[in-house]
């Protein structure tokens, strides 16, 4: 066996115990409205901390979660945890506009994505309208029709949809017309080249104008500078999400952003 598929075999096996473990948080990272300057809502983005290996990031353990079908009851407790998270946040008069999850290509074809969502708005009490659903290029864009099927199933739920990662699939721009999406999320590969390569930030400036005339709002992840930032508003791009504005916090820590935020309603004098 190569050592490639015995460190599978052992991160699987820890993942399968995690859950019960109580291994799992979920962290929370600010999105910022360029206009405003305010926090439009907040990704919730899981974290493991496994006693063994550390923090494990999520770019190793979701792939395999995903192969082995796990990715279905994590995903489920990642929905369940950021609404109930989003149901305190609005009952301490707190929250944010909106709560951002992602949603995995297997628990959007393992059917019933809808139902599960539903399932959790009711349980948790929060409005459908303060739920995001972020999913991959990749995943739409691999079975057109079924695609449609499952996210317009969504979208009647009255939560709303974005798509992630955009850039780095393989995006029939047709195709993308027919999704029924709210928002499309430039990767974070072009933002980090976007104030060195001319060729990059005519991309992205094309990226936000094609986002604009299909009617959707336009985010660009991985904003690490001043100047990335400043570039992006004269480009027309409606929100950034990035170390710049806030790294991916725990709960806890994410409240107090929120608290000083309340007090004075821009992010723009906030040190990152
Ligand atoms: P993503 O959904 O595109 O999330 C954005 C990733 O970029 C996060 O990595 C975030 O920490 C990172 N990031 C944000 N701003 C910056 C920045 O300014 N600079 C840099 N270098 N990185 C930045 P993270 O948390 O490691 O997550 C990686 C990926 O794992 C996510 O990409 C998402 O695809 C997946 N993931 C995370 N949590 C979940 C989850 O609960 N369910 C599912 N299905 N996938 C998840
Ligand atoms: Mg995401
Ligand atoms: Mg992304």
């Amino acid at each position: 066996m190569s050592a490639d598929a015995a460190e599978r075999i052992r991160l699987d096996q820890a993942l399968r115990g995690a859950m019960e473990r109580d291994e799992f948080e979920l962290h929370y990272q600010p999105q910022i409205d360029l206009r405003s300057g305010g926090i439009a809502g907040v990704e919730a983005l899981i974290r493991w901390h496994q006693p063994e290996l550390g923090l494990v990031s999520p770019a190793r353990f979701i792939p395999l979660a995903e192969e082995t079908g796990l990715i279905v009851p994590l995903g489920d407790w990642v929905m369940r945890t950021a609404c109930a998270q989003m149901a305190a946040w609005q009952q301490a008069g707190l929250a944010p506009p909106r709560i951002a999850v992602n949603l995995s290509a297997r628990q959007l074809w393992q059917g019933h994505a809808a139902e599960r969502v539903a399932a959790v708005l009711c349980e948790t009490g929060i409005p459908a309208g303060c739920l995001e659903v972020e999913i991959t290029e990749s995943v739409v864009m691999r079975d057109g029709a079924e695609a449609v099927q499952a996210l317009s199933a969504l979208r009647a739920l009255g939560v709303t949809l974005a798509l992630d990662d955009f850039g780095t699939g393989y995006s029939s721009l047709s195709h993308l017309r027919s999704l029924p999406l709210n928002k499309l999320k430039i990767d974070r590969a072009f933002i980090q080249d976007l104030t060195t390569r001319s060729d990059v930030a005519v991309l992205v400036q094309q990226i936000i104008q094609i986002g604009h005339a299909f009617k959707l709002r336009v985010v660009a992840e991985g904003v690490e500078t001043r100047e990335t930032a400043d570039l992006l508003a004269r480009s027309g791009c409606d929100e950034v999400q990035g170390f710049y504005f806030g790294k991916p916090l725990p709960a806890q820590d994410l409240e107090a952003l929120l608290r000083q935020h309340s007090r004075r309603p821009s992010l723009a004098a906030v040190k990152p």
